[in-house]
């Protein structure tokens, strides 16, 4: 490809409103542009690499045996109805009506019509077990678009969907598409950890996250020395305990005018955030929840949904907190409490002479007890997990890092089978429901991952496997017909041998070649200078260690040629 025969819109400046490097490196380097909130135009390069994701992606669930199918983008509110997700999915569903004033959702995930498919199509066990996937865009109407194509309203994802007779088979496929994910991360050139973490609103139970290690990810993975880790909404780890018991003391209202945060509180009573308590309220159409928390935790908000069936939870209204407390946002507490369901992590039922709300405007309690003074209505794992909890499975203390999930697995056994009746005929000859599975990967927040591990000061360095050009042909002088001629021939000899390569043949500054050449990161840079021209040399440069090496220039294609083939062999995991 010519340089000024394609369309890489380059920018000098670094956009003020990208705030991770991938998102500003995207945009600087002409992959993307912002349409709107969460909404990006993928240009070439962008492109380029996004097909080189999903291909990776497509090699490695045909070689599992998996099927490539595709479904509609439009999928009809009867089928979400039927599974319940229509009303409990939420705000991120996006619903459209049509001219008749049919209602749709744009898909977010296909379990739905998957299953539906399924169940018309399958009858026999004979015919599991079934593994169908697709590649497509997916609609997520996002409450906090960010990060570019990272976390988007609009983006493309590989779902695969697996069928079975029964657990074992299904354990078998989760096992296999455990592995494959292995070798497409590696295969894009990603360090990452495979996690174990919330199922959330899809469902099932167990479910792995696959994390690209990353300062800028969302996600906190806690980890332990015997191998354990999860997110830190995964459930099993537990707050360990604060303090040792005292003995009860009579309860007390204390007025703490104007004290709302736990920090306001504790400072004014002279306590520690352990010894509070902070209860929240939740809602869910007319259902409210009250969360107890220790003052040093938060509540996480996934494992709450999860042990009080409630879906989608949100944080009660100002209105709502005062309707129920009988006292503004602040000072609720558990004493005395009703009109909400009351659930305790279990941190809080350990704890002797807690401090919380009064129910009662600029007045919290000091010395409430459980037992005496109130009685949760469900203990649980409610807290979300933090650096230095025990490990579940040794005891020992946990340490974290941050990552960008890239995909998830999950076993969805009977849920989705079941809601929507899809059943096979067993050897038995018994009409059973479908058990299931089901498989996602990010393709393009994948993409921007790759760039956060592999980029530096000047620009995106990308692994081979992934890069939307091998090799860089630079003559640094266009107007030069000798360095022209050369870097037209290297640029045709590297394309005959398979070499993916991009001529600049712009007559700009060599500064600015050179700049645009480290922002779109090609692995391999041959430059064609004037001064080692007349020496008969050319320079070979490695874009990630910045090596460079003067060659004759009859060597220069054999000498690249070498170097993207041991490069590729890096990526070739057979
Ligand atoms: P997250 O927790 O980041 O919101 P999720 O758990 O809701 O993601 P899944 O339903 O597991 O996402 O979707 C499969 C994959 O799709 C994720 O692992 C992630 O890589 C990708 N993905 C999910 N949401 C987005 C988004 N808004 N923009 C880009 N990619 C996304
Ligand atoms: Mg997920």
């Amino acid at each position: 490809m010519r340089w000024t025969r394609a369309f890489i819109p380059t920018l000098k400046e670094t956009p003020s409103d990208a705030d991770i490097a991938s998102h500003r490196l995207m945009l600087r380097s002409g992959m993307v542009r912002k349409l709107s909130s969460g909404i990006y135009n993928f240009l070439p390069l962008g492109m380029k690499t996004i097909l080189k994701v999903a291909n990776i992606v497509r090699e490695e669930m045909n070689r599992t045996g998996a099927h490539e199918l595709l479904m509609p983008v439009l999928s009809p509110a009867e089928l979400w109805k039927e599974s319940g997700r229509w009303d409990v999915y939420g705000e991120e569903l996006m619903r459209i009506r049509d001219r008749h004033k049919r209602e749709f959702a744009l898909g977010p995930t296909h379990e739905e019509i998957i299953t539906d498919i399924v169940r018309r199509e399958i009858r026999s066990y004979r015919e599991l077990p079934l593994v169908l996937y697709q590649i497509q865009t997916k609609f997520r109407d996002e409450i906090r678009p960010r990060f570019g194509i990272m976390r988007a309203r609009e983006f493309m994802m590989k779902d695969a969907y697996s069928f079975h007779e029964n657990e074992e088979s299904l354990q078998e496929t989760y096992m296999v598409m455990h592995e494959a994910y292995t070798r497409i991360f590696r295969r894009c050139g990603l360090s990452f950890g495979a996690v174990e973490a919330d199922s959330g609103a899809i469902g099932g139970d167990v479910t792995h996250e696959f994390m690209v290690f990353a300062d800028s990810g969302e996600s906190e993975v806690l980890h332990c020395v015997c191998g354990f880790s999860a997110t830190v909404e995964g459930t099993g780890v537990e707050v360990p305990e604060a303090e040792g018991p005292k003995d009860p003391e009579a309860m007390e209202k204390v007025p703490t005018p104007g004290m709302r945060t736990v920090e306001e509180v504790t400072g004014f009573m002279g306590v520690k955030p352990h010894n509070l308590v902070k209860t929240l309220i939740y809602t869910c159409g007319d259902a409210h929840v009250a969360a107890m928390v220790r003052g040093d935790r938060e509540v996480c908000e996934t494992k709450l949904a999860k042990v009080t069936g409630l879906v989608p939870l949100e944080l009660a209204s100002a209105e709502t907190i005062e309707k129920l407390t009988g006292a503004p946002t602040g000072f609720t507490g558990p004493v005395g409490l009703k009109g909400a369901r009351l659930v305790a992590d279990h941190s809080v039922t350990v704890m002797t002479n807690m401090v919380t709300g009064a129910n009662e405007a600029d007045t919290h309690l000091k010395n409430v007890n459980i037992d005496r003074d109130f009685e949760p209505d469900l203990v649980a794992n409610i807290a979300v997990a933090e650096e230095g909890d025990p490990c579940p499975r040794c005891g020992e203390s946990l340490s974290s890092y941050r990552g960008i999930e890239v995909g998830q697995i999950f076993k969805l056994g009977t849920k989705y089978s079941e809601s929507l009746r899809a059943t096979f005929t067993d050897p038995s000859g018994a009409e059973v429901p479908f058990v299931m599975g089901c498989y996602g990967i990010g393709v393009s927040r994948t993409v921007a991952a790759a760039i956060e591990q592999h980029h530096d000061g000047d620009g995106i360095s990308w692994p081979i496997s992934i890069a939307p050009y091998e090799a860089h042909v630079l003559p640094v002088n266009v107007t030069n017909d000798k360095a022209m001629a050369l870097g037209e021939q290297f640029h045709k000899e590297l394309q005959e041998k398979g070499v993916e390569t991009i001529l600049d043949d712009r007559d700009e500054r060599a500064g600015i070649k050179f700049k645009d050449a480290d922002l779109v990161g090609s692995p391999f840079r041959v430059t064609i200078g004037e001064r080692g021209l007349k020496k008969g040399i050319v320079e070979v440069r490695v874009r990630e260690t910045r090596e460079q090496t003067e060659v004759p220039v009859d060597d220069a294609v054999s000498t690249v040629c070498k170097m993207v083939d041991e490069a590729r062999r890096e990526f070739n995991l057979d």
